[in-house]
């Protein structure tokens, strides 16, 4: 299992309110929160539903830009639906607070997770492919969550993850976990090998995997009509 790396941004940064609009989305009504920083040129996002300044006990997901799970459907990743389930989750609850981070490819960028997506289908694994690269397991730095947290004054979290890693990050900058909620997607057979890869090197709990265990629910695939599902070919059994 892997630690946060020494490269990781250790001060909290500084962040600015930039704009705010109410952001009706087919997952419900959320107010979207544009920030901009002093640490990277990004401009990060907050979605929030009800009041939650000053809160404990809020619904929260740290979530990762992912443009494509999330923007072209690829089938290789769980970001998608994990995103729009904790939308869901959140306008259920009438209150919660989704912190979108714009670090595409656990932080390496668009180009080289394309590469190491080329690296994964020569026999890689998703944190080999990145070694080969350059780059560290996990480049993700979640400091500007901090700020966001501290921006909203929430004062502890439900936070919708899997990553034992984040709620680790977390607590070493003083955010207080009431309880984790679990997010698992079903795998498939693109994804399957990459969810083993984060259950077995990073320790995501990923109980769906082998223990089919009924009381964890698992939520499905968002696709109508998924000809590549459909598709047989050789990995056909690996199916769940
Ligand atoms: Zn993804």
């Amino acid at each position: 299992m892997f630690r946060y790396n020494e490269h990781k941004n250790v001060e909290i940064p500084t962040i600015t309110l930039y704009s705010e609009a109410d952001l009706p989305t087919c997952d419900g009504n959320f107010h979207v929160h544009v920030f901009r920083n002093d640490f990277d040129d990004k401009e990060h996002i907050a979605l929030t539903v009800g009041n939650i300044r000053d809160e404990r006990g809020v619904l929260v997901r740290v979530h990762s830009e992912c443009l494509t799970g999330e923007s072209l459907g690829s089938l290789r990743c769980d970001c998608r639906e994990q995103l729009h389930e904790s939308m869901r989750m959140i306008s259920k609850a009438g209150k919660g607070l989704i912190i979108y981070l714009r670090q595409e490819g656990r932080g390496i960028g668009l180009g080289n997770k394309v590469r190491a997506y080329a690296l994964q289908d020569s026999g890689s694994d998703t944190y080999e492919a990145n070694h080969q690269l350059g780059f560290h397991d996990d480049e993700r730095d979640y400091s500007m969550e901090v700020s966001i947290l501290k921006y909203f004054g929430v004062k502890s979290l439900l936070l919708i993850t899997n990553n034992p890693e984040k709620i680790r990050d977390l607590k070493e900058h003083g955010i207080e976990i009431i309880q984790r909620v679990p997010i698992e997607v079903k795998a498939n057979k693109y994804s399957e090998d990459y969810l083993r890869t984060k259950r077995d090197r990073a320790g995501h709990m990923l109980d769906h995997l082998d223990l089919k265990d009924p009381s964890v629910r698992v939520i499905d695939v968002q696709c109508n009509s998924c000809p590549a599902l459909d598709e047989e070919d050789d990995s056909e059994s690996k199916k769940s």
